[in-house]
């Protein structure tokens, strides 16, 4: 499958924020972001960008982390922002989280012609289109409260042009730089 990745170190959160902006600006009705990262490394600060650039209030995007699911309207797609949380790690056998999630309708989000964001996705991996979009957010050095480490990956042949076209764009015009 066609892909493409692309890094970058962002200095805040409003930085983050930026670049889910940026391709929030860029996704269509189907589309499935998934994100991964420790606890604390900025997932939901992307989703808020994401919203913002779907037209979406950014205080409208809550961590729902104690929640599976929630349904965010108001923008140019709806958004359904999905928490794994409580699912990954172990917590739950695999079958178990899967199950749960086809009870709380994943696939019916995934077909409702929204945006998908899904934080701490490896439970339901395998529920997910692979033609997808692939958050990563590391820690910087400074820890908690500095730098991140974002890799976004496009997967398949749309998700990869998006991402080429971010990472060309951020290179072009370093005002714009997160
Ligand atoms: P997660 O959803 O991954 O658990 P959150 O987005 O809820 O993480 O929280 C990230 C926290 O880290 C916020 O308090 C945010 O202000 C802080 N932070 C500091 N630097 C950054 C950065 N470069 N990118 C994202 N968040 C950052
Ligand atoms: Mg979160």
């Amino acid at each position: 499958m066609e892909r493409h990745a692309w890094a970058v170190t962002t200095p805040g959160p409003e930085g983050t924020a930026r670049v889910g902006e940026a391709l929030g600006q860029r996704l269509e009705a189907g589309d499935v972001v998934t994100l991964q990262g420790p606890l604390g490394a900025g997932k939901t600060t992307f989703v808020r960008g994401m919203a913002r650039g779907l037209g979406i209030a950014e205080s409208a995007i809550l961590s729902p982390t104690f929640l599976y699911v929630r349904e965010v309207r108001g923008g140019r797609l709806a958004l359904y922002h999905v928490d794994g949380y409580r699912l990954a790690g172990g917590r739950v056998e695999a079958a178990e989280a899967e199950a749960l999630m086809e009870e709380l309708g994943l696939d019916w989000y995934l077909q409702a012609g929204g945006v998908v964001a899904v934080e701490w996705p490896e439970p339901v991996l395998e529920m997910l289109p692979a033609e997808r979009f692939a958050v990563r957010l590391e820690f910087g050095p400074a820890g908690q409260e500095g730098e991140r480490i974002l890799t976004l990956e496009g997967l398949g042949r749309r998700p990869a042009r998006v991402v080429a076209e971010l990472a060309r764009e951020y290179g072009r015009a370093p005002a714009k730089r997160p």
